[in-house]
C-alpha cells in the first residue's frame, strides 16, 4: 500500500484548494482514507498531469473497491500471516475447510484470502461491519499482529 507522502508527490502541489481542501498536503490523506477520490482534483485532469493521474489511480484502485466498506489492507504492513483469514467469521461460514481452516480458500465468497505473500479482499460487501444488520465485528482487526488492517 502507499502513503500520502508518495501520493502527494504525484499531485500538482500548486496548494491550489479547488478540491476543497487546504494543501495538496491534505488532499492527499483524504485520497488516503477514501474521504476524496483521484477526481476530485481538477488540475490532475490536465494533460501534462496524465501520468501522474493515471498512476495514482492505479495506487488508489486497490483499496477503492474495500473503500465502500471502509475496510482498508495496508499491504505494506502485511506479512500474509493468514490470521485474519481464520479469524474472519465470514471466511469460516463460506469456506469452513479451507480459508476458514487455514487452508487454501474453496470458495469464492471469502472476504479474506493471502496470495502472494499478501492478504488480498473480495466480496467486502459482506463484512460483518457494514450494512443495515451490522455488528462491530473486529476479528480480522485484533488478530492482526502488523495493524495492517482499518476501517476509515
Ligand atoms: S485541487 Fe489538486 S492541486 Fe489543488 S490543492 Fe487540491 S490536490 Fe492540490
Ligand atoms: S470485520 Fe469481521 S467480517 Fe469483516 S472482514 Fe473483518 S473479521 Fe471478517
Ligand atoms: S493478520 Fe495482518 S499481517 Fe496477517 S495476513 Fe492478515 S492483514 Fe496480513
Amino acid at each position: 500500500m502507499t502513503n500520502a507522502l508518495e501520493i502527494y508527490q504525484l499531485l500538482p502541489k500548486t496548494n491550489c484548494k479547488e478540491c476543497g481542501k487546504a494543501s495538496c498536503m491534505a488532499f492527499a490523506a483524504a485520497l488516503l482514507s477514501r474521504e476524496v477520490t483521484v477526481d476530485d482534483c481538477p488540475p490532475l485532469k490536465e494533460d501534462k498531469f496524465k501520468e501522474n493521474y493515471e498512476k495514482l489511480s492505479g495506487m488508489i484502485k486497490p483499496a477503492g473497491e474495500a473503500s465502500e466498506s471502509g475496510m482498508i489492507v495496508h499491504e505494506d504492513k502485511c506479512i500474509g500471516c493468514g490470521n485474519c483469514v481464520v479469524a474472519c467469521p465470514v471466511n469460516v461460514a463460506e469456506d469452513p475447510h479451507g480459508a476458514g481452516s487455514g487452508k487454501a480458500p474453496t470458495s469464492e465468497n471469502v472476504i479474506l484470502r493471502v496470495e502472494d505473500g499478501v492478504v488480498r479482499l473480495s466480496n467486502v460487501n459482506q463484512c460483518r461491519r457494514f450494512g443495515k444488520n451490522k455488528i462491530m465485528c473486529n476479528g480480522c482487526i485484533v488478530t492482526c499482529p502488523t495493524k495492517a488492517i482499518e476501517f476509515v
